[in-house]
């Protein structure tokens, strides 16, 4: 049997989530002695730090196994940390080809893969931390996924509540999910790497950048609205290195009217932006969940509407009322909301909103929740949901419904 070929490979590649990898020694980066390829000083500094070797795919714990010695006793293949010994670097027992597995289908295409190919199998555990990924099922709360990762010394991009109540899987990710790590790590769209739904069909798809990715793009970002497409039974998040981290809820309390307070809080269009904070919208909270990752992702690398990868800062204004408020009473303060909103949409025309924190009241709820990927969402909802059995209130192909959403018009 011989070593599977360039084309072999990239088929396997295709069925893989992750690019193949190609691990080499570590003490490769010391070689050639005069001029090293990499930074040696740190693999001098970390040749026994044992998370250090359990970040980098193919290493071993212990250095002394990555030699490679005959049976007979008379060769040894090894890439020495000190590389002033003047022997070569060899690769020793690393293993020259990895799989880096997240998923259940990555484990299967590899071991197929050596199976057709006789090749030998060596299966490590832990691995590149950068990318530990956590996959939460429907129903569990933010407040059990934070417990789970802190638990592992990581940070994962989550919805903020007082007692984590909001689901990791359902709604938040479905309309987009912001977050105080936002600005750092991205949406929860940006974070999401894979869903596993149930659709109208009953099929129990996986959806992620290589498996249905149209609907992985949909998913990431419906514009809320998450039971458009099906029932999500899991979403699988990458997780980030814990930080010290120190947050909180603060307020900004506008105590003058004059430009010159607004011009602090917001650079440039601070007319306006003080003309409506100040005068029409008094009650609005301002938070700071854009820009940094958020700003830095692709908009239209998911669903979500391109606005909120752009935007500056996610603006609420509400207005409640009593639980035993007379009627009049309601309808004036919805009458307020309407007003908020018709503001918000002057101050910022080519902007959008976060479904989840919407207004009934957009003159274009389409191009406010959806933006220019209105039309691709919905020709995705006809592929997964052939019998429109998934539709929510202004969500994707909600219009070819009657205002209760009961039948097609
Ligand atoms: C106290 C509080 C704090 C919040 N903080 C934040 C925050 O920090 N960041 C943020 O982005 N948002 C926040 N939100 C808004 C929150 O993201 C939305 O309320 C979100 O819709 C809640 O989703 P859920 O699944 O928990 O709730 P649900 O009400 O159960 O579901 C909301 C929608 O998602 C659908 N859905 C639920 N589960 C599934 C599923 N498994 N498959 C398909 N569809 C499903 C439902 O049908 C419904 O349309 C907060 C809300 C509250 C009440």
């Amino acid at each position: 049997m011989c070593w599977p070929s360039q084309s072999d490979f990239a088929t396997l590649q295709t069925r893989l989530s992750q690019l193949l990898i190609a691990p080499t020694p570590l003490a490769a980066a010391c070689y050639p002695p005069a001029l090293p390829t990499g930074n040696c000083t740190d693999v001098q500094h970390n040749w026994f730090n044992s998370l250090w070797r359990a970040d980098h795919p193919g290493q071993m714990q212990a250095p002394n196994w990555e030699a490679y010695i005959s049976p007979n006793g008379t060769v040894l293949d090894v890439c020495p940390m000190n590389a002033t010994l003047e022997v070569n670097c060899s690769q020793g027992n690393v293993p020259v080809l990895g799989v880096d597995a997240r998923t259940p289908k990555d484990i299967q295409a590899a071991v197929k893969f050596a199976v057709k190919h006789n090749l030998r199998v060596v299966i490590k555990n832990t691995g590149r931390t950068p990318v530990a990924v956590l996959t939460v099922g429907a129903g569990v709360q933010w407040f059990e996924a934070y417990d789970a990762v802190y638990a592992h010394g990581r940070d994962i991009v989550g919805g903020v509540t007082s007692m984590g109540s909001v689901g990791s899987v359902g709604g938040w990710i479905g309309g987009g999910g912001h977050s105080i790590l936002a600005p750092k790590y991205g949406l929860g769209v940006d974070n999401a790497v894979q869903f596993t739904i149930v659709t109208s069909t009953g099929e129990h798809l996986t959806a992620n950048a290589h498996h249905n990715s149209d609907l992985y793009w949909a998913l990431r970002g419906l514009g809320g609205g998450s039971g458009t497409y099906g029932v999500v039974t899991s979403v699988s998040y990458q997780t980030h290195p814990a930080k010290p981290l120190v947050g909180g809820p603060f307020t900004a309390v506008v105590i003058s009217t004059t430009n010159s307070t607004a011009d602090k809080l917001i650079e440039g269009n601070y007319q306006r932006v003080a003309d409506t904070s100040l005068t029409q919208v008094t009650n609005a909270s301002y938070y700071l969940v854009a820009g940094g990752a958020v700003a830095k992702a692709d908009p239209d690398s998911a669903g979500i509407n391109p606005a909120r990868h752009k935007a500056l800062v996610h603006t609420v204004a509400g207005h409640g009322w009593a639980n035993d408020a007379s009627l009049e009473n309601i309808i004036s303060a919805k009458e307020k909301v309407k007003g908020f909103t018709r503001s918000l949409e002057r101050l910022s025309p080519a902007s959008g909103a976060y479904f989840n924190e919407a207004s009934l009241y957009y003159a274009d709820p389409k191009q406010t929740f959806f933006g220019p990927h209105y039309e691709k969402l919905l020709a995705i909802k006809k592929k997964y949901d052939p019998h429109d059995l998934f539709v929510v209130t202004q969500g994707v192909g909600s219009d070819e419904c009657d205002p209760s959403l009961t039948c097609r018009v």
